[in-house]
């Protein structure tokens, strides 16, 4: 008999039918003698349309007020969930995350859990019920309702899972694993049967949405047993989260195809190259707690460089708000930004061992003439920078030119 923390992504309750559906496999997952905690999402659609209507009634949200009513759809979930499974003769119990107690810091809309009181969780467990908990939400110290950032949901059931020292986490989605890149890009794109905890992180934190970050680190920290799953087939194994690099230590050195959308890119031009200047430039930014991602400085031609770096496109105007004194400051020539970016990187713990695969890379990006603008690298991922609209033929030629496809 095991303890096992299931989570089921939006699309998977995004109906009534679907909801039941849910229902149907937990009271088998309970037939075989398991205990269940169970984490649902909001149903699909639900959270973008909250996030909308706020907008009409402030152009910019309170994030506490957004939070407030972010977590309604969650919560609606949970107890629809509860009543397909009594309707199935199922105890159940739902919680919500204030409920339970996931207490997190105060960071509004994108809030860190804390700690996790799971007492009245096992004493329904005991009590044989199937424990349903709203996903990607919390408290903080206060009694104040947070949320814990986009695909959320995932963090709060690795979380539980850790807290219940679990046996497994399992995460339903609408694809039956993690794929060598998204599958909805790349029809081509092959299930891998286990990924290492490294690599999913890199995937994660580069862009794959499949899983939140958090989600990965929290696995990594207490070493939750995890795994990905479709809600949609009954017999899949998905693909398990493995510690033990070994494992994969014979297969291919690149394992997958990230990208994101997701961020700007700002370059200071004409900057004095003088020590000092990179503090000047990223220390304002960094005050006003807006993240930066790659960075890149050129080399300097007579006293004069270009800098460039990337921030989330939820910073990009705030950010260059936060530039225009500095620019004046330091002197610099000007500024030159534009927000239709993609990152597109090439992930694989084997790369540290092969040279060459950023030529190949780098080949197969100017054979389809898409211009590098920016580049970074770590032991494990090769990130670029291109224009958004070569996203997806991006992805799908360095799919292609590391042999990731599916046999056949
Ligand atoms: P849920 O609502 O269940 O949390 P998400 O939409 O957050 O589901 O995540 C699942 C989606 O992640 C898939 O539908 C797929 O399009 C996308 N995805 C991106 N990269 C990958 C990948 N490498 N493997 C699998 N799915 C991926
Ligand atoms: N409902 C939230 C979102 O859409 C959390 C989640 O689905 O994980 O981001
Ligand atoms: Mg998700």
């Amino acid at each position: 008999m095991a303890l096992i923390v299931q989570k089921y992504g939006g699309t998977s309750v995004g109906s009534i039918e679907r909801i039941k559906n849910v229902a149907r496999r937990i009271a088998r997952w309970q037939a075989k003698g398991h205990r269940l905690v169970v984490v649902v999402s909001a149903m699909a659609g639900e959270t973008n349309r909250l996030i909308a209507l706020a907008r009409e009634a402030q152009s910019h949200p309170d994030p506490r007020e957004l939070d407030v009513m972010l977590s309604t759809g969650e919560q609606v979930t949970i107890a629809l969930l509860s009543m397909a499974l009594m309707d199935m003769g199922l105890k159940a119990r739902s919680y919500t995350g204030a409920q339970v107690k996931i207490v997190t810091d105060s960071a509004y809309t994108k809030a860190r859990i804390v700690s996790i009181d799971e007492a009245r969780i096992r004493q329904d467990l005991a009590d044989g019920c199937v424990v349903v908990v709203a996903g990607f939400q919390g408290v903080d110290d206060s009694g104040n309702i947070t949320t814990l950032g986009r695909g959320g949901s995932d963090t709060t059931g690795v979380a539980l899972a850790a807290a219940l020292k679990a046996d497994e986490c399992q995460i339903y989605t609408d694809v039956d694993g993690v794929y060598t890149t998204d599958p909805r890009i790349v029809p081509e794109a092959r299930r891998l049967r286990t990924i290492t905890f490294e690599e999913m992180l890199e995937m994660a934190s580069l862009g794959s949405k499949v899983l939140q970050i958090r989600s990965v680190e929290f696995a990594g920290k207490y070493r939750v047993r995890l795994r990905v799953l479709s809600s949609f087939e009954e017999e899949s194994e998905g693909t398990l989260i493995t510690f033990e690099e070994d494992e994969n230590m014979e297969q291919a050195s690149i394992s997958g195809i990230a990208f994101n959308r997701d961020e700007a890119k700002i370059t200071i031009l004409g900057v004095p190259d003088r020590p000092g200047i990179a503090y000047q430039i990223l220390g304002p930014v960094g005050d006003a707690s807006i993240d930066v991602d790659m960075i890149v400085q050129n080399v300097s031609h007579d006293g004069m460089t270009d800098f460039s770096f990337t921030v989330h496109r939820n910073d990009y105007q705030k950010t260059l708000k936060i530039l225009e004194p500095v620019v004046k400051h330091i002197k610099a020539r000007g500024v030159e930004s534009g927000d239709r970016i993609a990152k597109v990187s090439v992930v694989g713990v084997g790369m540290r061992s092969h040279a060459g695969i950023a030529s190949t890379a780098f080949r197969t990006l100017a054979e389809e003439g898409i211009n590098i603008e920016m580049i970074s690298t770590s032991e494990i991922k090769i990130s670029v920078v291109i224009n958004e609209k070569y996203t997806e033929l991006a992805v799908r030629v360095l799919h292609k030119a590391f042999g990731l496809e599916q046999p056949g």
